[in-house]
């Protein structure tokens, strides 16, 4: 089956209903023929669903898919995005370890490294996408894992997996990689070697902004060390939401094809606009890592960054002229949306650790959504006029 089949055929065994789409389980537990069934359920003799912090016929048919979509052996949801990071780290990692990530993370990723998993004496080191010669002098005897997200947000930056998949066999670390802005649609981590992926379903696998959801997919070695965690602290995926996740997986491919066209475009028509120092695009030639992108992603992505000349006020301006384009956090979602990373999502990081992740003070975000690209374009357009 290609992916496209397998996220629409993929289904939960249908019930003596007959029904065509996949009702949603929405119980907490589930009954057992007689005492003798319970016990071997329970000593996992026998196959079964027991309770829905542990599996739900729903969320197992998201994880049926995500790993047929991800090529991954297994895999295991959670409530949320950093659920899925806080889980998969926290059931992988021990007093003592280090973990080797890019500068680049998402916020609350960052937030975990440097303030939450020092408590419990884990530390960390960044090492800059750019310049690769500095990853492999950055790794100790203590180093157990290496975590990326490419492109990262919001900065777009990229990681040659392909390079870091023989860096990690080499010095036989785990490769773990956040692969939510790309979509198993663009690329698969695995493909070069990730033993884990992760993502954020909030964001492109729901794309239209309703639930939360977190998903770790992987080798069965570590999602069982992943679900053991998981089922004993509780971040489980609410059944409801793996539904709703799992009837977005149907059409991820078509929507994630439309945003990268949309994106593209958008870039196009804004590349030398004078109110803009630089637009940022994988797939445009100017992009400064795109040869990188052309080898590693399969399209640019639904995101597009400008950089506004004038800095944090321009920023301010643009946005608020825009007459269309929603000011939220989230992005993914078919609504096109932008949002001002140094003033909202990296407002926590310090001026200096904005600054070497590339989030200057004119820098937008644009999360291009599946308007017509002629309305969007007009919309971006007619804002930066007015700056
Ligand atoms: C949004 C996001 C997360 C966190 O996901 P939530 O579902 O909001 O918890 C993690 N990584 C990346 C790259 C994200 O964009």
């Amino acid at each position: 089956m290609e992916k496209e089949t397998g996220a629409i055929r993929l289904q939960a065994e249908r019930s003596h209903y007959r029904e065509h789409s996949v009702p949603l389980y929405l119980t907490s537990s589930f009954v057992f023929e007689d005492a003798e069934q319970a016990r071997a359920v329970f000593a996992e003799e026998e196959q079964g669903q027991v309770y829905s912090r542990y599996a739900n016929p729903n969320v197992d048919e998201l994880l049926q898919k995500m790993c047929y979509l991800e090529k991954a052996e297994d895999g295991f949801a959670f409530a949320s995005g950093m659920g899925a990071i806080f889980g998969s780290l926290g059931a992988l990692l021990q007093s003592g370890d280090h973990v080797l990530a890019c500068r680049s993370l998402f916020g609350s990723t960052h937030q975990l490294l440097t303030n939450i998993f020092p408590k419990w004496g884990i530390s960390y080191s960044y090492a800059d996408a750019s310049k690769p010669e500095e990853w492999e002098n950055l790794i100790t005897p203590a180093t157990k894992l290496i975590l990326i997200e490419t492109p990262s947000n919001p900065g777009l930056e990229l990681i040659d997996m392909e390079w870091l998949g023989e860096l990690k066999r080499k010095r036989n670390l785990l490769l773990i990689v956040d692969n939510c802005f790309a979509t198993p649609v663009l690329q698969n981590p695995t493909d070069f070697g990730a033993d884990l992926v992760l993502h954020s379903a909030t964001k492109y696998i729901d794309g239209q902004g309703r639930v939360l959801g977190g998903i770790a997919v992987g080798t069965k070695e570590l999602i069982a060390q992943i679900r053991y965690f998981a089922r004993h602290t509780g971040p489980a995926m609410s059944p409801f939401n793996a539904w709703v996740l799992s009837k977005s997986l149907e059409t991820l491919q078509l929507r994630v094809e439309k945003h990268c066209e949309n994106a593209l475009k958008l870039a196009e028509a804004l590349e030398g606009n004078p109110a803009l120092e630089k637009v940022n695009y994988p797939f445009l030639p100017s992009f400064p890592q795109y040869e990188l992108a052309k080898k590693q992603m399969r399209q640019g992505g639904g995101i597009v960054t400008l950089e506004v000349k004038g800095g944090y006020d321009a920023a301010k301006r643009f946005i608020d002229n825009l007459k269309m384009a929603s000011i939220s956090a989230n992005l993914g979602d078919t609504r096109t949306i932008v949002t001002h990373p140094a003033s909202t999502t990296h407002s926590k990081l310090k001026e200096e650790e904005r600054a070497a992740t590339g989030i200057t003070p004119g820098l937008v975000r644009v999360s291009v959504g599946l308007e017509s690209i002629e309305d969007i374009i007009e919309d971006v357009t007619q804002a930066l006029e007015a700056v």
